[in-house]
């Protein structure tokens, strides 16, 4: 029997493939290849695309591949999608591995939308110096905003972008005392996030929180309905049963 492959492109991913290499298990981790420099997993890496659905389907027959996580990111769609449909195309048992979302906490002044086209909107009633964190992809739908922002990605972001901004090229994970040093540097007064989830990048909403700052928040996309577990320890215990 072949590998175990994980879909990948998070810290969860990473967790997940230490922990099944460290057991000896066969893991292959697939990366998209947007990011230059990317956190590489222990064990084997490919990198880009499959080619769809069919692609994908064809990957995981011809490397025989014993069981597939997606434990690609919450706003990845595509691949989530395709996922879903390659795995019962190929008879490949497929897990979702996905990082709880963030709660609010009494004090948190958020305001929840649907996608970035309703953040954008939303950013004039709410505020005028703005620390966007929503990724380098989708940035465009923020070009014509009239506000200043602060752009934080790991990344370079191709234009458009808002007429007046400044870049920070940057990559968690980050300390509430860092972000909030960051927030009263710019004198940022909204700040606009995904809904990720996890430690890693949490720091900026108890930031904003301490200083009573509004914060718009982009929530989840649909996801197709997979069994999901939301541990890398979880995901660890099926994978190795399926290649059991
Ligand atoms: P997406 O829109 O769901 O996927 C677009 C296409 O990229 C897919 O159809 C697939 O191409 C390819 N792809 C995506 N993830 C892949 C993977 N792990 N391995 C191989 N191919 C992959 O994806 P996205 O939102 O651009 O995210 C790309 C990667 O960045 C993912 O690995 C994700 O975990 C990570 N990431 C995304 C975000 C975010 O906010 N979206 C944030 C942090 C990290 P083919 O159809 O050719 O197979």
């Amino acid at each position: 029997m072949g590998p175990v492959l994980i879909l990948g492109g998070t810290a969860e991913a990473r967790a997940l493939a230490a922990a099944l290499h460290a057991d000896g298990i066969a893991v292959v981790s697939s990366l998209a290849g947007r990011v230059a420099n990317p956190r590489l997993p222990v064990g084997e890496v490919r990198v880009g695309g499959f080619g769809g659905v069919d692609g994908l389907a064809r990957w995981l027959t011809e490397h025989d591949v014993a069981a597939m996580v997606d434990a690609t990111h919450p706003f990845a769609r595509r691949i989530s999608a395709n996922a879903a449909q390659a795995a019962p195309a190929a008879g490949v048992p497929l897990l979702r591995l996905e990082r709880p979302g963030w709660t609010p906490r009494p004090g948190d002044r958020w305001t929840w939308v649907d996608d970035l086209d309703a953040a954008a909107r939303a950013i004039p009633g709410l505020g005028t110096r703005v620390l966007l964190t929503t990724g380098r992809q989708g940035l465009p739908a923020f070009a014509a905003v009239d506000a200043w922002f602060l752009i934080r990605c790991v990344d370079p972001p191709d234009p458009p972008l808002p007429a007046r901004h400044e870049l920070l090229l940057d990559r968690g994970p980050y300390t509430s005392a860092g972000e909030g040093a960051l927030i009263d540097r710019h004198v940022i007064d909204l700040v606009v996030t995904k809904d990720s989830g996890g430690a890693l990048t949490v720091a900026k909403l108890d930031a904003a929180r301490e200083r009573g700052l509004p914060v718009i928040v982009v929530r989840r996309p649909p996801r197709p309905g997979v069994p999901t577990v939301t541990s890398a320890d979880a995901a660890a215990a099926w994978a190795r049963a399926q290649a059991g």
